[in-house]
């Protein structure tokens, strides 16, 4: 004969016979126990959580032999049963509201192991980086020769290069002992560009063991002499700002240094100079060829200087996605007009480095 706790007659409206907890056909005592594990978890969460989010297993042989009890009568499903009660309990107990999105944590509720802990929420942290040195990438470069497992060619490091991604993702691994960090941003510099701008970024960090810390340590740790890389502006926001920042596309200043076929001379200023506000056809790179789809992408100069001439340096505001780099050497023909052209000459950029990036609208979103 089939029987039931209070419970789980309760919620399935059934005429079934009543039992002990512990002998309840579908939950085997597990209702019962809820509220000493909601006890048990409430007197787990740290000061200073605002919220909190539940998850709860509930094993797949109990659902199967409540689906046997509904043969009875028709109620609410267990696991729906037991959220709810547990965001009640928890509720009740802390004073703290349910979040599902914004949650400082997650309080897990398994009924296979009988058990509640807690999980720290993934965490999400904007911030603006520079980086100084033009040996590093962007995000991780995993060296394709041995896949990351270290070889001859990567001096077994599985890495091509040192990447801002690694260098700030490892920092906040170590600090907040998240297994899992991931750098979101708009757009990339080349690895041997330099920004000295600040690129806006959001970094996600994956299951860490502690939550929201002082963001200076995180600061402190990635902005040493060492890692050329400095971070700013840093502060916690939510999953909703990853999109906010990598979607986002920004008109950005450049100043590239060049080395000219024949020399500068001193009449070249001017050619470059009529440039300015010119629209470009550009081609996609022959460089980036391999991994971008070949269109023509039509991008215009917002600003132009001259900053020196010996080596010849000019200062370049152009709209997002302009490449610089073919900008003045024309690639081949492939952006039109450019520097090369415009010379006559053949001129190419040695060194480049990102001034500045404007991204004025995201900090009226953000509030910084
Ligand atoms: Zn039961
Ligand atoms: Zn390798």
């Amino acid at each position: 004969m089939v029987k039931l706790c209070s419970y789980c007659k309760e919620r399935n409206r059934t005429p079934l016979p009543e039992c002990p907890d512990s002998e309840c056909f579908v939950c085997r005592g597990a209702s019962a126990k809820l509220e000493k594990m909601a006890d048990e978890a409430a007197g787990k969460i740290p000061q200073g959580w605002k919220s909190f989010a539940v998850s709860t297993n509930v094993p797949r042989e109990m659902m199967a032999r409540e689906e046997a009890v509904w043969d009875y009568g028709l109620g609410r499903s267990v696991k729906d049963d037991f959220n709810r009660r547990i965001v009640a309990a928890l509720a009740e107990r802390t004073g703290l509201g349910y979040d599902f999105v914004k949650a400082d944590g997650k309080v897990v509720f398994d009924f296979a192991k009988g058990e509640a802990r807690l999980e720290n929420a993934d965490l999400f942290v904007y911030g603006k980086y520079k980086k100084f040195r033009s040996d590093i990438a962007q995000s991780e470069w995993t060296c394709k020769n041995c896949n990351g497992k270290g070889c001859e060619e990567c001096d077994f490091e599985g890495v091509k290069y040192d990447s801002v991604e690694v260098i700030i993702g490892n920092a906040a691994k170590a600090l907040y002992g998240a297994k899992d960090a991931e750098l979101h941003s708009s757009g990339r510099e080349d690895v041997d560009a330099l920004n000295l701008a600040g690129r806006p970024f959001v970094l996600e960090l994956r299951k860490p063991d502690r939550g929201k810390l002082q963001l200076k340590a995180l600061a402190d740790a990635v902005n040493t002499r060492e890692s050329g890389v400095e971070i700013t502006d840093l502060q916690y926001v939510s999953n909703g700002e990853v999109a906010l920042v990598s979607d986002s596309h920004f008109d950005k200043a450049y100043e590239a240094e060049m080395e000219v076929e024949g020399g500068f001379a001193h009449e070249d200023a001017g050619k470059i100079m009529a440039l300015a506000g010119s629209m470009l056809s550009q081609r996609t790179p022959h460089r980036v060829k391999h991994r971008r789809s070949d269109l023509v992408r039509k991008r215009r100069i917002l600003g132009l200087r001259i900053l020196g001439e010996k080596p010849p340096k000019i200062y370049v505001l152009a709209e997002a996605g302009t490449y610089i780099k073919e900008f003045i050497s024309g690639d081949a023909g492939r952006t039109e007009p450019s520097v090369s052209g415009a010379l006559g000459k053949k001129a190419k950029c040695i060194k480049l480095s990102v001034v500045e990036i404007r991204d004025g609208f995201l900090g009226d979103v953000l509030g910084y």
